[in-house]
């Protein structure tokens, strides 16, 4: 009995998502008193031995080149196998894009019940059951898993990691790797940006802002902050912004500590992928805007006068 976690990686780096997945299934093992292990897929540059400060017993590393580029079916197999090896009872999952395209796959292949979107650590007192998000984040869902092998995959930002002393052992698994039936043949990356889905801080415009040429008011801010930029959808749909910015119900569902939301409404489908945040600062000349209702706070101004006095500010705060 052990609890496995799919590290997620990039360019030979842990995603900050894995760290958070790998502490929640170390306290999940706590909890159901056995080791937690990982696996990480492809080649890693990191020092895999500091995942033992997330209570990682053991860092389980297959390294072949196919492996930099993921293939869900692919990864399926050999986290199934993995699993298998280390007699897994639970695995856990960033619920993120890898981990959306995965853990479903593994579900059906290990005959597993899967809970996706999971913001708790499981009630054990009576059986297993996981508190999840449902209906865009506007109610939760308490889902008790029956089965022997139980999958989790957690939402970011849901859970606080604890650190502790200690090295996890890094060991070299043999699994059998498959010939993906997809060929990666060009990857397009969007460089010099931090990546949305992993920023602590997100500025993000609306049509509010008018027209492309007013971006300026976004972008100077999120660099100042060290912080990604996004969109509401109709921005993207127009073309002002690129389509991997739109954020909401059919765009990337996002969790930093920070949103800023420059000119947008606040409907229903832009929260939906956006009221995880843990602060969200509404920027809307509306006063009677959605959005104001999701706030931490608001300022209720015109963002063509409001935005430049935000800039300054940090600019003064940070001395530039
Ligand atoms: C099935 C479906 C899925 C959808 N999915 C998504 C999704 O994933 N993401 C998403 O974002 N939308 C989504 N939408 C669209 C959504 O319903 C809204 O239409 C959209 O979010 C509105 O975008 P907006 O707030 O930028 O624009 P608007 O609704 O036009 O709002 C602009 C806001 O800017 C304010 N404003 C105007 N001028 C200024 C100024 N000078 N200073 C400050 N504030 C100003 C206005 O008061 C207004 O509140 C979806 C819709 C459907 C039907």
């Amino acid at each position: 009995m052990s609890v496995l976690i799919f590290l997620d990686q990039a360019d030979g780096h842990i995603k900050k998502s894995s760290f958070e997945a790998a502490g929640y299934g170390a306290a999940v093992a706590k909890q159901i008193g056995t080791t937690a292990e990982a696996i990480v897929l492809g080649n890693v540059n990191d020092d895999l031995a500091l995942l033992g400060k997330y209570g990682i017993t053991t860092v389980h590393t297959v390294t072949d080149e196919v492996l930099n580029h993921v293939d869900a079916q692919v990864f399926t197999k050999i986290i199934a196998e993995a699993a298998t090896a280390i007699a897994a009872t639970v695995i856990v999952f960033s619920n993120n894009f890898n981990g959306k395209a995965i853990a479903p796959r593994l579900s059906v292949r290990l005959k597993a019940g899967l809970v996706s979107g999971a913001i708790a650590l499981p009630d054990t007192t009576n059986g297993f059951t996981v508190r999840k998000n449902v209906f865009s984040g506007k109610a939760f869902a308490n889902v008790t898993i029956n089965t022997a092998v139980k999958i989790i995959s957690l939402n970011p930002n849901s859970f606080t990691v604890a650190t502790t002393e200690g090295n996890a052992e890094v060991a070299p698994f043999a699994a059998t790797i498959e010939a993906p039936k997809v060929q990666v043949t060009a990857t397009d990356k969007v460089v010099g940006e931090v990546p949305l889905s992993e920023a602590e801080i997100v500025v993000s415009g609306g049509r509010g802002l008018k027209g492309p040429e007013n971006w300026g008011l976004v972008t100077d801010l999120a660099k100042l902050l060290g912080a990604a930029t996004a969109c509401s959808r109709p921005v993207a749909d127009i073309g002002w912004r690129p389509h991997h910015e739109h954020v909401g119900q059919t765009g990337l569902a996002i969790a930093p500590n920070l949103y800023f939301a420059i000119g947008i409404s606040g409907a229903i489908q832009h929260l939906a992928g956006v009221n995880r945040s843990k602060t969200i600062v509404v920027i809307n000349k509306d006063p009677e805007a959605p959005f104001f209702k999701a706030a931490d706070y608001g300022i209720v101004g015109d963002a063509f006068d409001v935005m430049p006095k935000i800039i300054e500010a940090v600019k003064q705060m940070k001395h530039l």
